[in-house]
């Protein structure tokens, strides 16, 4: 195993952290495709078993391809541990079936990802871990609706579609003031814009489908924070229950890593010049991205994330009408909810991922009927433009 001191920067440990060098010499990590490990005797298989001896049993539990890329992640978040698991559900899941017992309680910012929304309401409910949904940037909300059962205060910033920021660092207070963890889905930053870790949280949660891989081809997820927590109590049920990572999706996942820092940089460039462009186009009422001066949190996403990352929407003076006119209109965008990918891709959610709410909690939610949300991709600037200045007036 090559040797490596804790000094190398973000872009060095995201090529080289973690990799397990075998006698053959590979240059690029090698795919560990072996659902178990062989002992030379009985004994040291007994060793193995009772936790005595450290080492590989079955791949349920650990394999070196996603430790390598378990490392590498825990290296970039900041992070002393981090369990890789199936999906970004999956990794969701298993913190909170490992944190938490019936009676819990979890306070969560209301703007996240549908299905962990539903994953809360539909599955958690059931074994009596209930869950309070507040309003992202609003500090008091998130204060009064904890209570001593409370274990988790859980969100995603910036948020989807609208690009509302929470303060982490105010939030980390917060949870720490009530012996809670603050848990952030760090799936729109990626550790290369933001490192909740540092600013106080204590659970990073991903889903390695979106940015960490990068070109939409793998599902994955991780979670990472402290050794006590994640890398025992959280491992300890992602191991009994069974959504491990499989080596080729790690070794994907792995690649991804290597060119994390470049993509979102460039993903950030490209969203930022296209929300300028859409915040001069007449039929635009109003452009989210987190990188715009007319930001609402600009401020804070300045001094909290070091990108403004690749995700925007925007508002359409015709409503739903103006919206899938649009989207019908591109031949160069996908039509798909899918993200962080080179790909661009566009949505409009109050008929697709905000579908299934009442009129009134969209328009609570701040979802308009004519709001669009582009996914920004690494396509040339130019033909993006071109695309979306097709279906517009
Ligand atoms: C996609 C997504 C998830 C779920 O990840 P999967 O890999 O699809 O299971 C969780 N959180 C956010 C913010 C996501 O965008």
């Amino acid at each position: 195993m090559p040797e490596y001191n804790d000094n190398y920067s973000f872009d060095t440990l995201a090529i080289r952290e973690g990799q397990l060098r075998t006698n053959e010499g590979e240059h690029s990590e090698p795919i560990f495709t072996t659902s178990s490990y062989v002992f030379a005797s009985a004994e040291e298989a007994a060793a193995r078993f009772s936790g005595e001896q450290p080492g590989n049993i079955y791949s349920r539990f650990t394999n070196p391809t996603v430790r390598t890329f378990e490392q590498r992640l825990a290296a970039l978040e900041g992070a002393e541990s981090c369990v890789a698991t199936a999906s970004g559900m999956a990794a969701i899941l298993a913190t909170c079936l490992g944190l938490l017992k019936a009676g819990d309680h979890i306070v969560s910012s209301r703007s996240i990802f549908g299905t962990t929304t539903l994953l809360c309401t539909n599955y958690l409910a059931k074994f009596g871990i209930e869950t309070r949904f507040v309003d992202l940037a609003d500090i008091g909300d998130w204060t009064t609706a904890i209570r001593p059962e409370t274990r988790l205060l859980f969100l995603e910033t910036p948020s989807n579609p609208l690009t509302e920021l929470a303060d982490i660092e105010q939030l980390a207070q917060l949870a720490h003031q009530n012996d809670c963890l603050l848990v952030v889905d760090n799936c729109f930053c990626t550790p290369a814009l933001q490192q909740p870790i540092a600013l106080g949280a204590d659970i990073v949660i991903h889903s390695a489908t979106k940015f960490l891989d990068g070109q939409g081809r793998c599902m994955g997820g991780a979670i990472l924070g402290p050794k006590d927590i994640v890398g025992e109590e959280i491992f300890g049920f992602n191991r009994t229950a069974g959504p491990a990572m499989s080596p080729f999706n790690a070794w994907v996942f792995l690649k991804g890593l290597e060119t994390l820092s470049l993509r979102m940089k460039a993903h950030s460039a490209n969203a930022l010049a296209l929300a300028r462009w859409l915040e001069q186009q007449v039929a635009v009422e109003r452009v989210f991205y987190p990188g715009l001066e007319s930001h609402a949190q600009h401020q804070l996403a300045k001094t909290q994330q070091s990108g403004f990352g690749g995700l925007l929407s925007f508002e359409l003076k015709g409503g739903k009408d103006a919206g899938w006119k649009l989207i019908d209109a591109t031949r160069l965008i996908s039509i798909t909810a899918n993200l962080g990918d080179t790909k661009s891709t566009i949505t409009h959610p109050a008929t697709t991922t905000h579908g299934r709410l009442t009129p009134e909690q969209r328009e609570q939610a701040g979802i308009a009927d004519g709001l669009i949300r582009v996914a920004v991709g690494l396509e040339d600037i130019e033909d993006l433009k071109t695309d979306l200045a097709r279906g517009m007036g």
